[in-house]
């Protein structure tokens, strides 16, 4: 069977956004470019493992000059796959998301961080509406689990740093992964893969003998 799209090559594989069997290279070329793929396409995903990324320009790099080390990564990992869970739960809604919405919604989410720590009111200006819902999970996010440290031991709440170093983390993912492509979605990918349900886990551990602290 040719290739639905060439027409002419031999079609190898099922194309899951066209619904229809494709040739390698048409996925190539198409692929979140003039295909619209979803996140869950297992050659989406191979891509991504293997393509070479294009030159960025450290200079754009996101969070300045914050320095974030392996120590502060391990120690606040519960809170990175939160906000990126949180991420996925905002972005699950519209097929149509995009690695972009992702980064606008995390820089939102680092300006109003910001503008809290200095007292003002901030109004995202975000108007794309999947980026307003991943910034609305993740705020949310953030507050749920500033509140719950705060409980399990009011001498000792979420450091101020913590959250904008996390945040700054989750946009140098995304922006490392970044593959040049119009419709790239190489973060939601990954996020999706990291995600954890909140409710669930929750649910696990009231029925788990040993008593943990759940953030
Ligand atoms: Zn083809």
């Amino acid at each position: 069977m040719p290739c639905a799209i060439c027409k002419t090559a031999k079609a190898k594989r099922l194309c899951p956004a066209l619904r229809e069997e494709i040739c390698p290279g048409c996925c190539g070329t198409g692929r979140e470019s003039s295909i619209d793929c979803p996140l869950t396409c297992e050659y989406l995903a191979e891509a991504h493992r293997h393509e070479k990324k294009p030159a960025q320009d450290p200079a754009l790099m996101p969070g300045g000059d914050t320095h974030l080390d392996d120590d502060f990564l391990r120690a606040n990992e519960f809170l990175i796959v939160l906000l990126g869970s949180a991420m996925c739960e905002g972005f699950r809604p519209h097929a149509n998301a995009l690695d972009t919405d992702a980064m606008q919604a995390l820089e939102s989410v680092a300006k109003s961080w910001q503008a809290q720590t200095s007292g003002i009111i901030y109004e995202p200006a975000v108007v794309n509406p999947i980026a307003v819902d991943m910034y609305t999970a993740v705020k949310a996010r953030i507050e749920d689990i500033t509140k719950r440290i705060l409980e399990a031991d009011p001498s000792k709440p979420l450091p101020e740093h913590v959250v904008p170093g996390v945040v700054t983390f989750l946009q140098r993912v995304g922006f490392g992964l970044n593959n040049g492509r119009p419709r790239c979605k190489a973060f939601l990918v990954f996020l999706s893969q990291f995600y954890v349900d909140m409710k669930q886990a929750e649910a696990e551990e009231a029925s788990d003998d040993e008593p943990t602290v759940i953030l």
